[in-house]
């Protein structure tokens, strides 16, 4: 067995392993570099092996980090089964041809004001790509064992990040001891508001856990706690509440807490407005799959109901016209792009406005550079002033923290022989790599980008890197 990493190494985004089984070859996971320029322009250098030469591909779930680059991998040959759990299918059908919309428009953006070195700028795949992907998936149930192809077995376990997120545990079935290496994935936390916690991990020889917050503990605050105090004095002043929200999970967890605020009265009943056409085509598929959330019947019902859906770009721009007191969602999560930066725009410049980020905002971006305490933006080419006030929920991560980590490691029926610590910052990857080592004496490595590593009979004709 070989595994490489080609992604999620030193960085948290374009998840991407090469696993050698004998003469099999899996891909596990297929993701987008995204964040600073130096990691995007890796999705535009050629591949270290050949998209033909893969048995299959499996994701471990929906986010573009894990499954944009899906799109490319078909284009240049791939035409075998990409397995994925049923959720993950359905989310795929809304994300991968959106991740395409937006690249060719960036890509029209960029030829019509002639700033790309590229002539003309060329987007990274088109929508026909991403619903060639799209054919490819096969759907599995969560949990499930699978086989993937000769000799090779996997299992998806309930990771509880996302709707439909998987940790994957794949088994080369030899003639006499098997071996077997479980990757993570995204892990949701234990007690979050919304999604169920991560299933114990299944015994595996190799693990490969991601770090994202390997050197941060969440807060205990809950949740709908800390929303309501800014809520009320926002809406009780008349202000409108802007929240720049990632449309899949964060989106819905916010609607389930601001129904959950209005149902027991503590905060005023002004309107909620929901401005991300995908937000809403995700929320109803938390009905379909109960098991993997913590809300009834009812609560679902009472999410679904909270927040007026915003259709068009004309309904948009009317919100803009009118005053406060109201809430409104939208994307994106980080103010890069979309819908949100309307409403910033003509929110923004008022001090009784209140705007509210619910994740992880990356240097660079607007949200950081709002949270950072600067007083204008750049919005469509204007300086727009920000006096509204500004701040960011602790409570809403999606990830498991350094504890919540170790926890779910430590619940595996038997000590791993090595684990290999992915999908954090350098220094979160370090951090987890060392309290890993203390508190469960194995063995850890945090690989480098490019990296493999082999154990057993050698793989067959694999490269050597
Ligand atoms: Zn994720």
């Amino acid at each position: 067995m070989r595994v490489t990493f080609l992604g999620a190494a030193g960085a948290v985004t374009g998840s991407k392993y090469l696993l050698q089984l004998g003469a099999r070859r899996v891909l596990v996971d297929c993701g987008l570099f995204q964040g600073v320029k130096r990691l995007r322009e890796r999705n535009w250098q050629p591949l270290p092996f050949e998209p033909r030469s893969l048995d299959a591909v499996l994701l471990t779930h929906a986010h573009i980090d894990h499954s944009g680059y899906l799109p490319v991998l078909v284009r240049e040959g791939y035409r075998g089964p990409v397995y994925c759990t049923e959720a993950t299918r359905r989310l795929l059908a809304l994300v991968l041809p959106d991740a395409a919309r937006l690249q060719e428009e960036e890509a029209e953006f960029a030829n019509r004001h002639g700033f790309s070195k590229h002539a003309p700028a060329r987007p990274l795949y088109t929508e026909g790509d991403a619903r060639a992907a799209l054919e490819l998936l096969h759907p599995v149930a969560l949990p499930s064992d699978i086989a993937v192809c000769a000799g090779v077995g996997a299992s998806y376990t309930r990771a509880g990040h996302l709707l439909g997120a998987a940790s994957i545990r794949i088994e080369a079935l030899g003639e006499g001891d098997s071996e077997s290496i479980l990757f993570s994935g995204d892990l949701g936390r234990t007690h979050d508001p919304l999604m169920r916690a991560p299933d114990p991990p299944p015994a595996a020889d190799r693990v490969v856990i991601e770090s994202t917050y390997g050197d941060r503990l969440h807060s205990n605050v809950d949740a709908e706690t800390e929303l309501a105090a800014p809520l009320e004095r926002t809406l009780a002043r008349g202000g409108v509440v802007v929240v720049p929200t990632f449309a899949i999970g964060r989106a819905q967890l916010l609607l389930h807490l601001i129904a959950r605020l209005k149902a027991r009265g503590a905060i005023p009943d002004a309107p909620v407005y929901l401005n991300s056409p995908m937000a809403e085509d995700a929320t109803p598929l938390y009905q379909d799959y109960p098991h993997e959330h913590r809300l009834s019947a009812i609560e679902l019902a009472a999410m679904s109901r909270v927040a007026h859906f915003v259709n068009s770009v004309e309904e948009s721009k009317t919100l803009n016209t009118r005053g406060g007191p109201m809430i409104i969602l939208s994307a994106s999560g980080m103010a890069t792009g979309g819908r949100v930066l309307h409403h910033l725009e003509a929110f923004a410049p008022d001090g009784r406005n209140l705007v509210l980020f619910t994740g992880f905002q990356a240097a660079g971006t607007r949200g950081a550079a709002m949270l950072g305490g600067a007083d204008t933006i750049k919005v469509h080419g204007q300086w727009v002033p920000v006096r509204a006030e500004v701040m960011q929920l602790r409570g809403t991560s999606s990830h498991a923290d350094y504890r919540e980590l170790i926890g779910w490691l430590a619940g595996s029926p038997r000590a791993p022989q090595h684990v290999f610590v992915t999908h954090g910052e350098p220094a979160a990857a370090d951090a987890l790599r060392q309290h890993l080592r203390r508190e469960l004496d194995v063995e850890v490595t945090v690989p480098e980008q490019g990296e493999s590593f082999s154990w057993g009979r050698p793989a067959a004709g694999a490269p050597a890197r």
